[in-house]
């Protein structure tokens, strides 16, 4: 049984497809997870190079159809407005707020910007899915970017967060874990099958927390196994 559901995933893997759990065996090792990356402007490469190395099939997504078949995504930072912009000219908006009520998402800076349910500072569209009101630009000119280690949620030791002109998470809903802070408001969040940090971990060698972040992918594809697509809500 073992040996066959290996093959089972691996085969899938290869043909870019269905990747699961590996045929009946719920106890096997899960396939990689494919993980896209919005790619349209930021350091999109870290995050992909971070998701190789914590376990994932990294996958740069710049057109709607190129979200197919993904089993998360990651949000990276930049400049939330840009990437608005782009999303809404090439008509990934929409796509994008469906894929995040049926997969994991990770939205980092700008990414956590634009999964927000609301954006001050000025106010802007966003795609309304955290539960969470952010701040852009929140800490200053002066203080616009900054490197901070903080305890955190995670296993081991203190976080490393870069932070680079970062929005703040000024109100959470009762359904958001915060799994780390910076004086007081939170900086990395979960909920449910969302994640959002104000912080940019793909820019520290920590891959704690992309590591979490792919766990919660593969926690989410064996719960579909289970439950059937759909009703995996954590
Ligand atoms: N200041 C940016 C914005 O408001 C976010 C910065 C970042 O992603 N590093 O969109």
């Amino acid at each position: 049984m073992q040996s066959e559901s290996h093959s089972i995933a691996s085969s899938a893997q290869a043909s870019g497809k269905v990747h699961t759990l590996g045929g009946s065996d719920l106890n096997a090792e899960p396939a990689r997870p494919r993980i896209g990356v919005l790619a349209i402007q930021g350091d999109y490469a870290a995050h992909a190079k971070a998701l190789a190395e914590s376990g994932a099939i990294p996958v740069e997504v710049r057109k709607r159809e190129e979200l197919e078949g993904l089993d998360g995504l990651i949000l990276p930072g930049g400049e939330s407005t840009t990437m608005l912009k782009f999303l809404e000219r090439r008509h990934l908006f929409d796509d994008l707020k469906k894929f995040c009520s049926a997969h994991p998402v990770f939205g980092t800076c700008a990414g956590a910007i634009l999964l927000a349910r609301e954006v001050r500072n000025p106010e802007q569209r966003s795609l309304e899915v955290l539960d969470a009101v952010v701040e852009r630009n929140a800490f200053g000119r002066q203080i616009d970017s900054s490197i901070l280690f903080a305890d955190s949620k995670l296993p081991g030791d203190k976080l490393e967060m870069v932070f680079i002109r970062a929005p703040r998470i000024v109100e959470i809903g009762p359904e958001v874990e915060v799994l780390a802070r910076r004086e007081g408001l939170p900086t990395l969040v979960r909920q449910g099958k969302l994640m959002a940090a104000t912080f940019h971990p793909e820019l520290t060698t920590d891959r704690r927390v992309h590591k979490a972040f792919v766990d919660l992918v593969i926690a989410h594809l064996k719960r579909e196994a289970i439950l059937g697509p759909g009703n995996a809500e954590f």
